[in-house]
């Protein structure tokens, strides 16, 4: 058996049991690389850079407390609520804005009243849509 071999099984046998990475460790992790990111373009000394600094700190404790945790309920619940919470919805959205530019013969309009999608076809002109989840009329070029 190689070293790296007796590394794999070792860390392996650690994290048995433990929370290993969800999720939400993931998304703590990668708001941290992405202000540590951030805070490069600052001066060293700056109070916004001091406490993005603090912030990304914190995050990774959290993410690394998280990963190495042995309460397992406690962890998938707060992982559940944040996916419940933020992950579908925040992919959901950025899936919809990727359909939205890719599709070329369609217009969407976001109603000001409910804030649902309408869907209209293009080169129609002026137009008045009607919501239909709210009624509300929306004035559009299409
Ligand atoms: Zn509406």
């Amino acid at each position: 058996m190689g070293l790296w071999q007796k590394f794999i099984n070792g860390v392996s046998r650690f994290m048995y049991g433990r929370n290993g990475y969800d999720q939400l460790s993931l998304a703590l992790l990668w708001t941290a690389v992405v202000l540590n990111v951030v805070r490069l373009f600052l001066s060293v000394d700056s109070v916004v850079g001091l406490v993005l600094n603090f912030i990304t700190t914190v995050l990774l404790i959290l993410a690394l407390l998280r990963m190495f945790s042995r309460n397992l309920p406690q962890r998938r619940a707060e992982n559940a609520w944040f996916l419940q919470k933020i992950w579908w919805p925040v992919k959901g959205r950025l899936g919809g804005i990727r359909r939205q530019s890719q599709d070329k013969d369609h217009k969407y309009f976001t109603c000001p009243g409910c804030g649902a999608i309408c869907r209209v076809p293009r080169g129609k002109g002026k137009i008045v849509i009607t919501c239909p989840r709210c009624g509300r009329q929306i004035h559009g070029k299409s």
